[in-house]
C-alpha cells in the first residue's frame, strides 16, 4: 500500500525483481444511490447503495488481478500500481487521482468497465479512451391541463417524455 492523499481511493504497488516499466492498473469503485432490489447472492448490504454500474465486479477483478500479480512478483521485470479509483460517478476522480501526482512515473494504464451488451465470453478493447464522460442535466418537464379532468393525460405525456429521454440515453 502507498500513501494516496484520496479520501476513498487506495493505491497499491506491486514491485518486481528486475528493471522494466511502471504500468496501472485502475479500476473504479463507487457506488450509485440506488436501492439494490436483485436479490443476488452479492448483492449490496448498504440500502440505497448499488455497485449498478459493476465497480463491484472491477474492484473484485483488480483484487483477484493484483493477488496474482503478487504470487509472481519475482518474474515481473518492472513495477504495477493497482489504483482503486473514487468518483468515477460524479466525475473527476481520473483529474484528481492525476494531481496527487501518484501515477507520475507510470508509463501506461490499463482501465477496464464491463458492457453488459456484449456476449458473455467477449472482450472488447481498443486504444484510448473509452466509457469516459458524464453529463449531468436537468429537465423540468411542465404539463398543461385545461381541465382538471384532462391533467391525468398531462401527467401520462410528460411521463412518456421522460422514458424517450431514458432511451435515447441509452442509444
Ligand atoms: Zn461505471
Amino acid at each position: 500500500m502507498l500513501d494516496f492523499p484520496l479520501k476513498t481511493g487506495v493505491l497499491a504497488e506491486i514491485r518486481g525483481k528486475k528493471e522494466g516499466p511502471t504500468v496501472a492498473l485502475r479500476a473504479d469503485i463507487d457506488a450509485l444511490p440506488i436501492l439494490e432490489e436483485t436479490h443476488l447472492p452479492f448483492a449490496s448490504k448498504v440500502p440505497g447503495k448499488m455497485h449498478a454500474c459493476g465497480h463491484d465486479f472491477h474492484t473484485a477483478a483488480i483484487l483477484g488481478a493484483a493477488r496474482l500479480l503478487k504470487e509472481q512478483e519475482d518474474a515481473i521485470e518492472g513495477t504495477v500500481k493497482i489504483v482503486f479509483q473514487p468518483s468515477e460517478e460524479n466525475g473527476g476522480g481520473a483529474e484528481r487521482t492525476l494531481e496527487t501526482g501518484a501515477l507520475d512515473d507510470v508509463q501506461a494504464i490499463f482501465g477496464m468497465h464491463n458492457k453488459p451488451d456484449l456476449p458473455v465470453g467477449t472482450i472488447g478493447i481498443t486504444d484510448g479512451p473509452l466509457m469516459a464522460g458524464v453529463d449531468r442535466f436537468e429537465i423540468e418537464l411542465k404539463a398543461w391541463a385545461r381541465m382538471p379532468r384532462h391533467r391525468k393525460r398531462a401527467l401520462i405525456h410528460s411521463s412518456s417524455r421522460h422514458m424517450l429521454l431514458q432511451l435515447s440515453k441509452r442509444l
